[in-house]
């Protein structure tokens, strides 16, 4: 039960319950969420299956301007389609929203801003059935009136990260999970191309 904190509640109905709140799902000493960024199709085809064999899912941050039609016309290769999307969030994984055309905050004016967040957000509904409840910012901007838009009705957003790519080797990544289950904290990684990108 380490770790835990336990309180007593009280209903209206005079009933006493106790309740324990672990830290992280099955009192583990820290968690970790793997983001993916851009929606690149090697995600897709080399990230996502290992994730699986694991049990594990993956949050796939998406621009819905560079997802590829369903139509079957790829006209980028380099990014997943539609379908591949769906796909996904079928799986179980997360689709997040990080922007429909990618925007940096600190460059385009707020209704710019709120426009393109928002489209991202009816596209993606559009798409997978399911509504993106984090956003990841374009560039880790994260300018402040904009962000204001940004987190409305999340239940998060990724304002940290660590950057999992080609200086990642097993060592360093051994010891940044040793430190999250030292400090018991929520590490998030950030990955982009896994061969390209
Ligand atoms: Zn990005």
């Amino acid at each position: 039960m380490s770790g835990q904190d336990t309180l007593i509640v009280q209903t209206a109905l005079k009933k006493h319950y106790t309740l324990s709140i672990a830290p992280y799902k099955g009192d583990k000493a820290c968690a970790i969420s793997y983001t993916f960024d851009d929606g690149l199709a090697e995600q897709y085809s080399l990230a996502a299956p290992q994730f699986e064999k694991r049990g594990f899912r993956g949050t796939f941050a998406i621009n819905g301007s560079k997802i590829n039609s369903d139509s079957g016309l790829i006209t980028d290769t380099t990014r997943m389609s539609w379908s591949q999307v769906r796909d996904l969030s079928d799986r179980g994984h997360e689709i997040s929203n990080h922007g429909w055309k990618h925007k940096n905050f600190a460059r385009f004016p707020l209704e710019e801003i709120r426009e393109d967040i928002y489209k991202n957000d009816s596209a993606i509904f559009a798409n997978t059935g399911v509504v993106p409840r984090t956003f990841v910012y374009p560039n880790n901007n994260k300018k402040e009136e904009a962000k204001r838009i940004a987190v409305q009705n999340r239940v998060g957003t990724r304002t940290k990260q660590r950057s999992i790519g080609s200086k990642s080797t097993p060592q360093n990544l051994e010891a940044w999970v040793n430190t999250l289950i030292e400090t018991n904290d929520w590490g998030v990684g950030m990955t982009h191309g896994l061969t390209y990108g």
